[in-house]
């Protein structure tokens, strides 16, 4: 139904144009089976409003609130798609826009000179660091040069299929030379980024959206927003319960495998937190009858193997997302010990076998 832009945040230019047309269509469509919400049981429940929009972070966003006030809604959906792509353009390494310096600039000034950014970016980067140790390296922002072959090979891939290959061992391994995050130099005092490596590039994929989205709840619960529902992708963050007197959004998780009639394999009861799915069925490509996706194993510079997704509930949107990524590139004995040490952080894993495999306390979020 909808075509997917090229690239991670491949806005393109003429979709650019459109943006104003396009950024509140209000829609009764579901969010791609991805979500799903019960209906209450009294009488004088507000309307269900809904606004999707396509073009941000090269996916769609949907916003939800029961909300009366066809204006009020409007305001605050307009108010989120606003600062959304704020934070879309700083953070998109493939397209430049007039006057902002963004992550494709500094990627493009790599080993030339130091670029004044905006604090999003600062602050950005420098979650992605921490997160960097905390995972031990499962996901790492300066990834770039290896992630930008395999983006070049996937998309020629979907593009002509017949002569879809995969990218060569030696080029893999010497684009791995120069992911040195430790090379990423932030000077918040000047509020510039430099990265000390000519060959380096930063590629944000794993976790820009969903802390983009988390920052933006935030803005919005501020602004007095205090009940809705922000999806962007598989990234969703449910801001305080859904009618405001503690009853939980319904959230869905997908079914790697899903067709008719399985369309997710569990529906959650979540307040006030996000879920973050990370699957093989996202983006990938087919090589002699094989998919290859899109998360990348720091070890073996190939597609991770051992999952079809992985599924994160905690508070956070950006620690979700960052989680679901990082735990899909770990082992489950890995990731399980992991999420274990981290409170308030749950996760379900679908196996390549289909079977499901859960940290602790996550049943307690199935929908009752
Ligand atoms: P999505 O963005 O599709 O929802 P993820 O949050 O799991 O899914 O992020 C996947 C993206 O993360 C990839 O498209 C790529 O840009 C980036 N990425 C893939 N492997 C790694 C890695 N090992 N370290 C850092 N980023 C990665
Ligand atoms: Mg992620």
């Amino acid at each position: 139904m909808f075509s997917r832009l090229s690239g991670v945040f491949g806005g393109s230019e003429n979709a650019m144009k459109y943006r104003r047309r396009f950024a509140l269509l209000l829609s009764t469509v579901f969010v791609g089976a991805m979500l799903s919400f019960l209906a209450g049981c009294g009488t004088k429940k507000p309307v269900r409003r809904e606004a999707s929009f396509l073009r941000l972070f090269d996916t769609q966003t949907t916003i939800i609130a029961y909300m009366d006030d066809k204006e009020e809604f409007s305001r605050y959906a307009q108010m989120i798609y606003d600062s959304l792509d704020e934070y879309h353009r700083l953070y998109d390494i493939y397209n430049s826009y007039d006057g902002i310096n963004n992550l494709k600039t500094v990627n493009d000034m790599a080993g030339k000179a130091p670029v004044k950014v905006d604090i999003r970016i600062i602050d950005l980067l420098k979650y992605a660091k921490e997160w960097y140790e905390k995972t031990d390296g499962a996901i790492n922002i300066a990834f770039g040069p290896v992630l930008r072959i395999w983006h070049e090979y996937r998309e020629r891939g979907i593009d002509d299929p017949e002569n879809a290959g995969l990218p060569p061992r030696e080029a893999l391994e010497e684009a791995a030379g120069h992911t040195d995050i430790n090379k990423v130099i932030i000077d918040e005092e000047a509020s510039t980024v430099f990265l000390e490596d000519p060959e380096m590039s930063l590629d944000v994929g794993a976790i820009a959206k969903g802390y983009a989205v988390e920052q933006v709840s935030r803005m919005v619960a501020e602004k007095g927003f205090t009940s809705g529902l922000i999806s962007v992708g598989g990234n969703v963050r449910a801001i305080g319960s859904k009618d405001g007197a503690g009853t939980p959004w319904n959230v869905g998780i997908q079914n790697p495998d899903s067709g008719e009639g399985n369309a997710m394999i569990h529906i959650l009861d979540i307040t006030d937190a996000s879920v973050v799915t990370s699957g093989i069925y996202e983006r990938y490509y087919t090589v002699d009858g094989k998919n290859y996706h899109h998360i990348i194993d720091p070890d073996t510079l190939f597609p991770s193997g051992e999952f079809k997704s992985v599924s994160i509930v905690c508070k956070d949107s950006g620690m979700a997302d960052a989680l679901s990524t990082a735990i899909f590139n770990m082992s489950l004995e890995e990731g399980m010990a992991f999420i274990e040490s981290i409170p308030d952080a749950e996760a379900v894993w679908v196996l390549n076998s289909g079977e499901l495999r859960y940290s602790g306390h996550f049943r307690d979020y199935l929908n009752k």
